[in-house]
């Protein structure tokens, strides 16, 4: 990103007019890349302009296209749907439509359009684009503009953002909006769960997601629902009336007194034949004898506040699709931004779109298996993750059973159970025994332990905070006992899940091998820390959590200070050494600064951003909608000892009188606390099952005969941090990332999020200057 300027150069001509349009169906966080786009314009020397009602607009012309300020996408991040409107244009998809359209941007002046819909959307951009020409020379033929205007405009850069629901574009693994659609259907399945456990019913729950079973499959894993139909994975008329009944009928004889079943819009058996909620309850009732209830949950899952993943991911992109045109020529394709492992970065626009219809292609084909390959590489794994979480018959024979250690240390954090259940569920399936040690190594060293059960554990998913109990104790508060519990509790493995505390602590047991054999088992540790600090894994579970409880809590104070007029909050967020939480924090609700301790603060960065909030706060003054303006500051706790959360907040209110004053919110524990987020349960899902079958195959491999330990390891390479890394699920052992690791600032030396520094300044420490000076 270049230096941002400190004022906007109006003087001088627009590097580029880019105008941004949201198209198709809303979606929850395409506020915030519209915010981006038009903020990371402006910073970057361009013009932005507004299309409002999407390609309808850009046909229609007129006032539905105006240019944007800096202050006109202020509040834009909190707010679902799409403020600048949307729609399905069937003018659009007519050449005369599009020739309209050209000659609007034409006499706006527009170099440049941003669009953010479906594939639907960005097939029309890539049509309108590759006709470009021929529409330019149309419209001198028909004098509706002239050749200079002609030349003027040979080229049109175009860049699509994918805002769907549904996450059915391939190339990307993530689409704008399909988070918060899944934040809905989880609040909503929850909500159902609690009725059907009262009364003991069945409830067929029906998602959206069109031909893509993402949110259906997401849905399932997180809510622990008992069947799924996707149209990925059809099966046949009869196979699934048998398979869904029996499912139903295991997990019903295990004591399991609700029934939960998700449907995707697109189910289909293996015919194409739409498999209907209706039909499903019926089976359910007549097979299963079970009161059912059909639960269609509708555009609801549409609306509600965007989920911080979407925000961010909202702005990363917005910011990245303005970067895109700038290092365009006329000679580049149309690009789409796209997340793959997670990394924003751009991909073929037409090859996507190309791609995601071939899914269809081979769904209509019957290639069932290829067309799930073409999802995002989390689909294949989370359909495995789930069709291994369901009730089985005890697979493993007895002599081989074994009896797996599990422990949670530091923190509390959301996933913790969820990581828990998965794998209590798989060692239970399998044959083997999880053992629970409450309370983490407090627990252990006073030789506490309870074997957790099948039923116990089933409706752990969405619980936050440790079900088991955790605690900060680590091994070397005595090895020997440690030891000797492990051993008397006879422990094949380990099972850990925690903070940076716990990561220290699988440290401590790997080094400490040599001195005590019952330590030289596999040991598998997934993070869980709202600070997201442990090496070796790209997000810890927690840290979406309390991004989403931050985000929620700082809307409720923004529409405070906006409601007291002029007012800055200072909102102090936990992370230690990490700033982590202020940094994606800041893009997820706008923040006007952050302060982290990897960046710092000195008095000349305070004296400045006194004078910045002063410009802004003037610029407000300005505006005819000045009279609601409130602003936050997100500072990370462990920035400064000495400018602390309350002096930041005196000076700004010391020195930003008579514009405006400011107040503190410390945040505290309700970060830690609150219902696991849907991408926290993914993310324990996927990493617990894969702990899972770490532990069994290092199990395998270091079994050893004659009257010792029957499991006995002390290869380096078996004691493992499990997260992703650079998007993948990877098992890393913790010697490997001793280099990596800052063990003193308990961080990671190096994290993907840190550019997050330069977004958060981009898109809210520019200082705008006044619209009518
Ligand atoms: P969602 O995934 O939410 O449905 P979408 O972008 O796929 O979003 P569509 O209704 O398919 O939604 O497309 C939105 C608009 O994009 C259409 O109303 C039309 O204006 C334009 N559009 C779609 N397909 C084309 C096409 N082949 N040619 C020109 N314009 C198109």
């Amino acid at each position: 990103l270049p230096k941002l300027p400190h004022k906007q150069q109006e003087s001088s001509e627009p590097r580029k007019r880019i105008a941004v349009l949201t198209s198709g169906g809303d979606s929850q966080g395409m506020n915030c890349a519209v915010r981006a786009v038009v903020r990371a314009a402006i910073a970057r020397d361009c013009e932005a302009y507004f299309i409002h009602e999407g390609y309808q607009g850009l046909v229609d012309g007129g006032d539905k296209i105006c240019k944007a300020s800096w202050g006109d996408v202020r509040k834009f991040v909190s707010v679902s749907g799409t403020i600048i409107g949307t729609a399905r244009c069937m003018d659009f998809k007519t050449r005369e439509g599009r020739l309209k359209g050209a000659e609007n941007l034409i006499i706006n002046g527009i170099d440049a359009l941003v669009v953010i819909g479906g594939d639907g959307s960005l097939t029309g951009a890539d049509l309108f684009r590759s006709e470009w020409k021929t529409l330019v020379t149309d419209l001198v033929s028909q004098k509706r503009i002239t050749q200079q205007q002609a030349s003027d405009n040979g080229h049109l850069t175009i860049v699509g953002l994918v805002g769907s629901i549904d996450n059915d574009m391939a190339g990307t693994d993530f689409t704008i909006g399909a988070v918060s659609s899944l934040h809905r259907i989880c609040e909503s399945v929850d909500n159902v769960t609690s009725t059907a456990l009262s009364h003991k019913r069945a409830f067929v729950i029906e998602v959206m997601g069109r031909h893509c079973g993402w949110l259906a499959l997401m849905a399932a894993v997180c809510t622990g629902a008992d069947f799924v139909f996707i149209p990925e994975q059809p099966m046949d008329r009869e196979e699934w009336k048998e398979k869904m009944c029996a499912d139903i009928k295991a997990h019903r004889g295990q004591g399991r007194r609700a029934t939960i079943v998700i449907v995707s819009e697109g189910a289909i058996d293996r015919d194409l034949k739409p498999i209907r909620s209706e039909d499903v309850a019926a089976v359910i009732e007549a097979e299963c004898d079970l009161i059912t209830r059909v639960t269609n949950l509708g555009h609801v899952q549409r609306g509600g506040v965007p989920a911080s993943y979407d925000r961010v991911l909202g702005a990363v992109q917005g910011i990245q699709a303005v970067d895109v045109i700038l290092k365009s020529t006329p000679a580049s394709d149309s690009k789409l931004i796209a997340i793959q492992n997670n990394m924003n970065a751009p991909v073929g626009l037409m090859e996507a779109v190309q791609k995601t219809k071939d899914i269809a292609s081979l769904v209509a084909a019957k290639r069932f298996d290829e067309a799930m390959q073409l999802r995002d590489p989390y689909f294949s794994l989370l359909w495995n993750a789930y069709c291994h979480s369901g009730f089985r018959p005890a697979s493993t024979p007895t002599n081989k059973r074994l009896r797996i250690g599990i422990l949670h240390i530091g923190a509390p954090a959301g996933g913790m159970n969820a990581a828990t259940r998965t794998l209590a569920r798989l060692a239970i399936n399998a044959g083997h025994t999880p053992v629970a040690f409450p309370n983490g190594i407090r627990g252990l060293l006073e030789g506490e332990s309870s074997e957790l059960g099948w039923l116990q554990v089933a409706n752990w998913t969405p619980r936050g905070g440790s079900e088991i109990g955790t605690n900060r104790d680590l091994p070397d508060v005595d090895y020997g006992l440690c030891a000797y519990q492990l051993q008397k509790h006879r422990i094949s493995c380990l099972f850990i899940v925690g903070g940076f505390e716990a990561y220290r602590g699988v440290a401590q047991l790997a080094e400490q091998r040599s001195n005590f054999p019952a330590f030289c088992v596999p040991i598998a540790y997934i993070p869980a820390t709202i600070s997201n600090n442990v090496p070796g894994a790209d997000y810890s579970l927690g840290c979406d959590t309390s991004l989403n409880a931050i985000t929620e809590a700082c809307d409720r104070i923004v529409q405070s200070a906006a409601s007291s007029h002029s007012r800055t909050f200072v909102v102090e967020v936990q992370g230690g050494n990490s700033g982590f939480l202020a940094t994606l924090g800041g893009l997820s609700v706008g923040a006007s600064r952050i302060y982290t301790p990897e960046e710092g603060i000195t008095l000349k960065d305070l004296e400045q951003d006194v004078a910045q909030m002063k410009t802004k706060f003037i610029a407000d003054s300005h505006r005819k909608d000045s009279a609601n303006v409130g602003r936050v500051v997100l500072v990370s706790d462990g920035t400064s000892k000495t400018y602390t959360t309350e002096m930041i907040s005196a000076i700004f209110t010391e020195e930003g009188a008579p514009l405006f004053d400011s107040r503190t919110a410390v945040l505290g524990h309700i970060q830690q606390g609150g219902t696991t987020s849907p991408v926290d349960r993914i993310h324990a899902v996927m990493f617990a099952h894969r702990a899972f079958f770490w532990l069994m195959d290092q199990c395998e491999s270091s079994r050893q005969g004659g009257s010792g330990p029957a499991i006995y390891t002390k290869d380096p390479s078996s004691a493992v941090v499990i997260g992703t890394t650079d998007g993948k699920v990877t098992s890393t052992p913790v010697q490997d990332l001793d280099s990596k690791t800052d063990w003193v600032k308990r961080r990671p030396r190096h994290a993907w999020w840190h550019k997050g520094f330069a977004y958060n300044r981009l898109l809210s420490h520019y200082a705008v200057i006044p619209e009518t000076q």
